[in-house]
């Protein structure tokens, strides 16, 4: 019965950004139900993957001992059963494992110099973790060639708003739409990818907010939109350069807020000229008039929220985009009061806390450049005399090109799957297999892991201690439920012990350590501790004393830029990378789906998840599968000028006749055999929402 369990733990969902508290109900040593817990941003609710997404850490795949790759080992490639690793690798001591990756790593750095070593972090792993990541890679290799997936995330929008703004993180929780009379959501699927979010946002629909859905999917939301604009990929900038001009030429903006917080606006004034809805109609695929009435709503609105996903991020033009939303806030004086705000939805649970502790490689923690030295010295001195080096590393996507050129040799990859997550995937898994050493950090054999030289057995989130931030600036405690399986180790604690090998002389015996270690590099965490954290549960940052819980809502009174005020930056249209063609006529989108997360190694390991989704699918419109000959459920083969794939059909009326959708989960089907590694110029993201596909029958 429900009632029959040893104990429960309060902790945190490690999926997605929305950051749901969560109780594990455990039963001889086993998590036997999750429910949904009162925390701040989810108030007891859970989505399908809160709910039954944890049983893959029983699962028989999960790593139990360290591997080391075999001296006759096949040649590398994804051609390891993860049920039987042994025809590749070898059980090993974990003083030999860390001793083999330790020393392969050193070696090279030694050989070649510091930079041809590179590291890949996690946004699945606790805000510690993620932060000594950061430091073993600058202190013990002396430059900043360390990333993680926010490289293929929201990079584009931290880029915009940390250029607009000042800051990276969201202006407002999500939960404050409850104050909104209109909110924006635009390239996000929230009811697929935050579905506790999305649960507000249908309420505050419900309750007689004005919905406005932009996507060129129609999606689960557009049924409780007012207005529903599905335009053509690609168009984002001359749609909401559009919207901007009816504001401004009506005469709606908020002159007042305008004068008193933000800069250049008479350039942008200028700039919004040449974009009457009148001419940007087609373009967009959407009627001017419809233009005109999502300007007068939002524009005319009490308070509005304006909520962005992958849509707008992951395009070589998801910077501008990103600058267009900053300003369309700024034009109305939407930020910095209840039910305004700008939210760009994050994606992995941990997103913004890894990207907070610098697991990037242009940042040190607080999102402080490693391009100043004088934000750099107090790194060099809490950290021993490391001299950070005062050039940015390379990000994801150029660390697999700089592999192909020779550049990096070795890499440590903790809890990522490049493998499957990188654009023309092909060109990653090449780059892989030319390592001189692959140090490979996880709870599963996942098909980078296919070409470790040292494979480190992780422990999962529900068997450690850690805090992570969610997408409301959030930092929560996760808590262990039951013990790792085997000789497996939390990643703060491998990472340590490498460190050690390193020659690091660090000092953590507990996440606890870390934790006030990183108090003293960054700001955004004054008046939290680990005390509190584990009293409260909770604690949003900024937060004003020992007592605040924290601010929601943040620049109300400016914004942290010289003088206080936002830029408006205007964007101009440019073109996706690659526009179909008469070869690729069709325009391929990848994505999420509900069931499913990322590259699927967790979820495609629960039962009633996989049980759910358990087939490679891509989303079409019924007459588009008319035209191609084929039923929903038949196969279908999609190629790109990257390379071609197989999959069932789905037929889907919200998809575009030109478009197809396709999850990046499946292996079988990986998507990202298909996607433009082409990137955004600031942001370094890449265009996985748009590629020139041709489809036809298998
Ligand atoms: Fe977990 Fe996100 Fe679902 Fe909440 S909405 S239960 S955080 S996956």
């Amino acid at each position: 019965s429900r009632q029959d369990k040893d104990r429960e733990v309060r902790s945190v969902c490690p999926y997605c950004g929305v950051g749901c508290q969560l109780t594990f109900n455990i039963r001889d040593e086993k998590i036997a139900w999750v429910d949904g817990a009162p925390g701040p941003a989810n108030e007891n609710r859970l989505c399908v993957k809160g709910r039954f997404g944890f049983d893959y850490i029983g699962h028989p795949h999960r790593l139990t001992a360290p591997l080391v790759r075999r001296d006759d080992a096949p040649p590398k490639g994804l051609n390891v059963d993860p049920a039987d690793p042994m025809t590749h690798f070898r059980e090993a001591s974990w003083d030999e494992a860390l001793d083999r990756a330790a020393g392969g790593l050193a070696g090279l750095r030694d050989r070649h110099g510091g930079r041809a070593v590179a590291g890949f972090g996690s946004a699945k792993c606790s805000n510690e973790e993620a932060y000594l990541f950061q430091k073993l890679i600058r202190s013990g290799f002396g430059h900043n060639n360390v990333d993680h997936c926010t490289r293929l995330c929201h990079a584009s929008s931290v880029a915009a708003l940390m250029e607009n703004v000042g800051s990276g993180a969201v202006t407002a929780g999500f939960n404050e739409i409850e104050n909104a009379d209109v909110a924006i959501v635009i390239g996000a699927n929230p009811t697929e990818n935050h579905p506790v979010a999305a649960t507000y946002f249908k309420q505050f629909a419900k309750r007689g907010g004005t919905l406005i859905v932009m996507d060129p999917r129609g999606q689960g939301l557009r049924r409780h939109a007012e207005h529903m604009l599905q335009f053509r990929p690609g168009s984002d900038v001359a749609l909401l350069n559009a919207i901007m001009h009816v504001i401004v030429s009506e005469g709606l903006h908020d002159r007042q807020y305008i004068d008193a917080y933000t800069e250049n606006f008479d350039a942008f004034r200028t700039h919004l000229d040449g974009f009457p809805p009148e001419k940007m109609a087609d373009l967009c695929g959407i009627d001017a008039e419809e233009i005109r009435a999502v300007a007068r709503a939002f524009a005319g609105a009490r308070a509005g929220m304006i909520f962005w996903g992958m849509g707008v991020s992951q395009h070589v033009h998801g910077t501008d985009n990103s600058r267009c939303l900053i300003s369309l806030a700024l034009l109305c004086g939407h930020v910095g009061r209840p039910g305004t705000g700008l939210h760009p939805l994050r994606g992995q649970n941990n997103v913004q806390g890894a990207s907070d502790a610098g697991l990037i490689p242009m940042f040190l923690p607080d999102y402080q450049s490693v391009e100043q030295a004088e934000l750099r010295a107090p790194f060099d001195t809490l950290w021993g005399g490391a001299n950070v080096a005062p050039e940015r590393g390379l990000t994801v996507v150029e660390i697999m090109d700089a592999i192909h050129d020779g550049d990096i040799r070795g890499m440590y990859i903790l809890g990522e799957n490049p493998a499957m997550s990188d654009p023309d995937v092909d060109h990653a898994r090449a780059a892989l297999a030319r390592l001189d050493h692959l140090v490979v950090q996880d709870i599963f054999l996942t098909e980078t892991a296919n070409y470790a030289d040292v494979i480190l057995p992780a422990a999962a989130w529900p068997e450690k201690t850690g805090t992570v931030t969610n997408t409301n600036r959030q930092v929560q405690m996760g808590r262990p439920a039951v013990a790792p399986p085997g000789q497996a180790r939390p990643d703060w604690e491998i990472t340590a012990a490498l460190a050690k090998r390193l020659g690091l002389d660090w000092a953590c015996d507990h996440p606890r350590d870390v934790f006030a270690e990183m108090k003293q590099g960054m700001a955004s965490l004054d008046n939290i501790t680990w005390d509190r954290l584990e009293a409260e549960g909770v604690v949003t940052y900024p937060t004003e004393g020992p007592d605040d819980p924290g601010r929601s809502i943040v620049f109300g009174d400016g914004f942290p830029r010289a003088g206080g005020r936002a830029r408006f930056t205007p964007a101009e249209v440019t073109p996706p990378a690659e526009v179909p063609d008469a070869r690729f006529p069709m325009i391929l989108i990848t994505g999420r789906q509900l069931e499913h997360w990322h590259t699927g190694s967790m979820t495609r390991r629960t039962a009633v998840l996989d049980a759910l989704e358990p087939e490679a699918n891509a989303a079409l419109h019924p007459r588009t599968l008319r035209r191609l000959g084929v039923e929903a459920g038949g196969r279908l083969r999609i190629e790109t000028r990257r390379g071609a794939i197989e999959i069932m059909a789905r037929a889907d009326r919200a998809v575009a006749e030109d478009t197809v959708f396709v999850p990046f989960a499946y292996v079988e089907a990986a998507a990202n055999i298909l996607t433009n590694p082409a990137l955004d110029p600031f942001g370094k993201i890449p265009e996985f929402k748009y590629a020139a596909c041709a489809v036809t029958p298998a």
